[in-house]
């Protein structure tokens, strides 16, 4: 069957505008009416969906279309809520679905009803050709991803893993752009995880009228200055060697062997160096009761997000002996987070599947391994197993890029419209 993309365009840019017009601003959420509208769609079509309800007023909704079974399912997962809005900052309505010089205006547009409309569609489509699949393929809508997935993909994983059960599953979290006029695919297969420390510097109390040598806020202070100025060097993992490497084939990198110009490179791009160190950010101090007492106990906190494949422990004892201060103890702030789950594999079906999509749609795509540097729902996946990755098809400018959490937020048509034909696409490849 051949497909009228004209018309499937128009149906997917309805549909997005509708589904942008859903408020699920998390907190609270309120996703169960982007539930039922993606669901209600998939009903119409005549696809059986399921809804399932963590908290009240927060559904997820979950279609399968059946395969032959010869091969395990392909999961496409998408999170309904989205994050606040500053709405005096915005010059557009944020949840009116407003279409503007080729843009589709709206809290979520990019991050990620658009990426969950293109995977609707894919599935209609599916249905609609009546695709031979040799193997399930699975529609995921959860809530509460931007909130740390505790009624969203966590609970799914705890409570209906059934759900999850899946060879491969995509995901949010890697947007393709064009560098020097390349179009680059980076396709995440693993990301960095969080492993905030706590730094408790202890000093002796006294009157504000003294003069005084053990203050615990001054001591804070300089190990403060210390782990700013700490040079973590640049470390590369499997994925990010392959990144390197590709980039350099296409002559948008230094290659490795030229490692002086490399590293420069990768300390120039501000974007492009935390895949490259695990980073530190001092995001809290708290401090001091009263303006004449000396605090006798000062804590700071710091925001650390670690390389795949690093331990919180070894982590830990770095940023200890960076400190240097018998009198301040340095303490992994969440000690009971789970361990990051391992590292997920791209010599895979699914990574060949995204590069002949990409390669098909733009001939000289340069698609790479990649990681995500903040956390999305996938932690959760490839700790139950699937082999999850972040791709959201599209060729993504700056400007869009930078409406992510931000002011005015937007995804194109164009882009919209692409990216329901290449996951369609890959789609296609994974399951026929
Ligand atoms: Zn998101």
């Amino acid at each position: 069957m051949s497909i009228d993309w004209p018309a499937v365009h128009a149906e997917a840019e309805a549909i997005l505008r509708d589904y942008l017009r859903i408020d699920t601003t998390n907190p609270p959420g309120n996703e169960s009416a982007a539930a039922r509208f993606l669901g209600g769609i998939l009903e119409a079509e005549g696809i059986a969906t399921e809804y399932a309800e963590p908290q009240p007023g927060r559904a997820l909704v979950h279609a399968r279309l059946r395969g032959d079974g010869s091969r395990r399912p392909l999961l496409l997962g998408n999170h309904t809520d989205v994050v606040p809005v500053e709405e005096e900052y915005w010059t557009v309505p944020a949840f009116a679905g407003e279409v503007r010089d080729g843009r589709i205006y709206g809290r979520g547009a990019i991050d990620m009803k658009g990426c969950g409309v293109m995977q609707l569609i894919a599935v209609l489509l599916a249905h609609r050709a009546r695709l031979p699949l040799r193997r399930d393929l699975v529609f995921l809508a959860v809530p509460d991803e931007e909130a740390g997935s505790r009624w969203g993909m966590r609970w799914v994983i705890e409570q209906r893993p059934d759900l999850v059960d899946a060879e491969y599953a995509l995901n949010e979290g890697s947007l393709p752009r064009e560098v020097s006029g390349r179009r680059l695919f980076p396709i995440a297969v693993n990301e960095k995880f969080g492993s905030a420390i706590r730094l408790v510097a202890v000093g002796r109390p006294g009157h504000g009228s003294f003069v005084h040598e053990d203050n615990s806020m001054v001591r804070l202070a300089r190990a403060l200055v210390r782990l700013a100025e700490w040079d973590r060097g640049i470390t590369f993992t499997p994925e990010t060697q392959t990144y390197v490497a590709r980039l350099a084939e296409a002559g948008l990198m230094p290659a490795a062997a030229d490692a002086g110009a490399l590293h420069a490179t990768i300390r120039e791009r501000r974007g492009l160096l935390p895949m490259f160190t695990n980073t530190l950010n001092v995001t809290m101090v708290r401090a001091g009761v009263k303006s004449n007492v000396l605090p006798a106990r000062s804590e700071a906190t710091l925001d650390c997000r670690l390389l795949p494949g690093e331990s919180r422990e070894t982590w830990r004892r770095a940023v200890e002996a960076v400190v240097d201060d018998a009198q301040i103890a340095v303490e992994l702030a969440n000690p009971d987070a789970p361990e990051p789950p391992p590292a997920t594999p791209w010599n895979t079906e699914l990574f060949a599947a995204i590069e002949s999509s990409a390669r098909s749609a733009f001939e000289d795509a340069v698609v790479v391994p990649s990681m995500t540097i903040g956390a999305t729902d996938n932690r959760y996946l490839r700790a139950a197993g699937v082999i999850a990755y972040s791709f959201v098809p599209g060729i993504y400018s700056p400007e869009e890029l930078a409406s992510f959490h931000g002011n005015d937020e937007f995804i194109t048509v164009e882009n919209l419209r692409l990216g329901c034909e290449l996951t369609y696409d890959i789609v296609r490849r994974m399951c026929t």
